[in-house]
């Protein structure tokens, strides 16, 4: 199973739902693009950051007219390279009696700010992975390609006209606009971001915040995730172990998965949210 970037011309953009917690392979993308912009064709391109950023410097290269591109792009914590995913899915085959044939990552169980279900359709019939190891390695950055440690394209320098992404600690910031089955964040960085929110804006439940806000429980919007202290010992085990143990051993027990384990995570969101009031109150104070 693979997340590779494709396109359409006919409107069925519902095939690119749903996030692929994956490497995607770019494929020829780029150079598709560019000819759609050579033909005077509009646009939309959708991918993580460092994607973006990498399509604007292609078509610069080539002096392409990019009047016509819309760039939309999302918060990303980072990816793990397609062999993690082939190893959790060769795992699920033997757990679940059959290869999956399909995979949706965070199904909303629970709450949406702890969704981290997978499903995955074997034989037709859909399974259900409840905290998935693959998610929950994720979370805690033990599996993240190495590029992800430094990126390059975070913090608004992907360029993109759009960023996409969760708006985490809504209920602390926007009280009750936040009915808990989930709240996204849209942040419009340019004019033709501005023009293309504008258009959508109607169909959507809306609320102004300010990027202040939306960083203060999402560190991955200028931020690179860190690296997992047990990742070496991931690695190490990753071809001869099962994946759920491997996780299990390496950071099953780490102070991050103990603390959402036990902790409610409001309880851990009003905590915070009163540490950034302080931090708030003391930089008005120093200003
Ligand atoms: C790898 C990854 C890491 C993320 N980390 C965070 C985070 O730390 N904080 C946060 O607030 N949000 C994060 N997100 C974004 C979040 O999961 C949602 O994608 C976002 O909120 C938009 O949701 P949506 O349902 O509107 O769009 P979606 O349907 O999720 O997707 C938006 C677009 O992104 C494309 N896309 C999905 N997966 C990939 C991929 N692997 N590579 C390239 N393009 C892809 C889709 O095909 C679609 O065109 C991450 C997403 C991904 C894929
Ligand atoms: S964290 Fe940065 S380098 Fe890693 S996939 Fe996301 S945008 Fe690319």
């Amino acid at each position: 199973m693979r997340c590779r970037h494709s396109f359409v011309t006919d409107g069925s953009y519902a095939r690119f739902r749903g996030s692929k917690y994956v490497q995607s392979d770019i494929g020829d993308s780029y150079v598709r693009c560019k000819e759609f912009l050579d033909r005077g064709e509009r646009v939309l391109f959708t991918g993580t950051p460092c994607q973006a950023l990498g399509l604007r410097r292609f078509l610069a290269e080539f002096s392409v007219n990019r009047d016509r591109l819309t760039i939309v792009d999302f918060v990303c914590h980072g990816v793990p390279s397609q062999k993690v995913l082939d190893k959790y899915i060769k795992d699920a085959a033997r757990r679940f009696g059959s290869a999956p044939t399909g995979l949706a990552f965070r199904h909303k169980r629970k709450r949406w700010q702890t969704a981290l279900d997978t499903l995955l359709v074997v034989d037709g019939k859909t399974e259900r992975d409840d905290d998935s190891p693959y998610m929950l390695g994720f979370m805690v950055n033990l599996f993240l390609r190495p590029s992800c440690r430094d990126c390059a394209a975070k913090g608004f320098r992907s360029g993109a006209d759009v960023t996409i992404g969760d708006f985490w600690g809504g209920r602390q910031m926007l009280g009750r606009f936040d009915d808990g089955r989930g709240v996204s964040l849209v942040m419009v960085n340019t004019a033709k971001g501005e023009e293309l929110f504008g258009r959508l804006a109607p169909f959507c439940d809306t609320i102004a915040s300010s990027v202040g806000e939306a960083c203060a429980f999402n560190h991955g919007i200028y931020a690179s995730s860190g690296t997992n202290k047990r990742r070496g010992d991931f690695f190490a085990g990753l071809d001869s172990e099962p994946f759920g143990e491997l996780y299990r051993k390496t950071a099953g027990k780490s102070a991050t998965n103990m603390i959402r384990r036990f902790v409610p995570k409001e309880a851990v969101n009003w905590a915070r949210y009163a540490l950034w009031k302080a931090r708030s109150a003391l930089r008005k104070g120093n200003a």
